[in-house]
């Protein structure tokens, strides 16, 4: 079982995984890159070598773990966290750890091994956050879970092992020290101002327009203001909702329009890059409906964190937002 360990000073939680432990040599062998041609378990009639579906899309009456699937939600084979058992909450001396508790699971968003989820049509790209939205809701009736990170590593410097399109979430047992200060943050502005912080951006960035890269009725994208990565973006709904999996059909039509948008206009402006997409979402045990906003962030891969960033947690980011919002905005797809 997996260890959730907490740094004393900062409070930071991290997972030690003990099944996946690597001794040294594992890590220093010369990174491959993902293997073309090789056997995909995400594609049409490999079902019976992922784990047990636990939400899958067909428009047949196929049984489960058959082909006939539009998307797949299994298990993850190799898990960070271990679904079974209880939190087990316990002292080390001074220092304070949990049984690695928690849902892993991988959203395989389409049968086609060769699609990004930009190339999907807008409406698998809506399937995919139906997906996340049905999976959050079950997870969300499991006490144990205070938190559930939506994400997607696209890409091999992202962080993508498999090639075939897909999204993963980890359900978690405490809320996450980067999602709380985001909540926190949020918070102190609603008590100064009585107004949530990020229907404040939307407005100004929508007014000024130089960060605004596309929108449409529900959702706008931004270039934040200060981000840590070159072409870092934000997707943000333009109605106030800090819970995602409580979003309506027409929100959902509309993100799917608006994801595929800039996805698109990053592939065809940075020439497909890696990236990471993170879902930011309501964490279970809080209540902040008035404060807080979901939102997506989507980050590509072009530089490479380093010393001066582990060291001190500032970003140095060669490309000023209203730049990279610029030639995002002027791009055609
Ligand atoms: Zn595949
Ligand atoms: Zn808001």
């Amino acid at each position: 079982m997996p260890e959730l360990r907490k740094d004393p000073i900062t409070g930071r939680w991290v997972i030690i995984s003990t099944e996946r432990g690597k001794r040294p040599i594992n890590f220093t062998k010369k990174h491959t890159p993902l293997e073309e041609g090789a056997f995909c378990p995400f594609c049409y009639g490999n079902e019976g070598v992922t784990p047990l579906e636990v939400l899958a899309y067909r428009d047949s009456n196929n049984p489960p773990n058959t082909a006939d699937w539009k998307l797949r939600v299994v298990p993850n084979k190799f898990p960070a966290l271990q679904i079974e058992g209880g939190l087990d909450r316990s002292g080390d001396g001074m220092y304070d750890k949990m049984n690695g508790l928690g849902a892993h699971e991988v959203i395989i968003e389409s049968p086609s091994h060769d699609l990004t989820l930009g190339d999907l049509t807008e409406y698998q790209i809506e399937d995919v956050f139906w997906s996340f939205r049905d999976r959050i809701k079950d997870l969300r009736k499991d006490d144990r879970f205070k938190y559930v990170l939506v994400f997607k590593n696209h890409g091999e410097a992202a962080g993508a092992s498999l090639e075939h399109s897909h999204s993963q979430l980890i359900a978690l047992p405490i809320i996450p020290k980067l999602v709380k200060e985001e909540i926190d943050g949020s918070k102190l502005h609603y008590d100064l101002k009585e107004r949530c912080i990020y229907c404040d951006i939307i407005k100004q960035e929508r007014e000024q327009e130089k960060r605004l890269i596309c929108e449409n009725d529900h959702f706008v994208v931004v270039a934040p203001y200060a981000p840590r990565f070159p072409f870092e973006t934000w997707i943000l709904p333009k109605k106030h909702s800090s819970v995602f999996e409580e979003s309506k059909k027409a929100t959902f039509e509309a993100l799917s329009k608006i994801t595929k948008d800039i996805l698109c206009r990053m592939g065809k402006a940075l020439d497909d890059p890696s990236y990471n997409l993170t879902l930011h979402n309501s964490p279970f045990t809080i209540d902040c409906k008035d404060y807080y906003h979901w939102h997506i962030e989507l980050m590509p891969k072009l530089t490479h964190v380093a010393g001066f960033e582990w060291g001190t947690g500032f970003y140095i980011n060669p490309t000023p937002p209203e730049d990279a919002a610029k030639l995002l905005r002027d791009t055609v797809w």
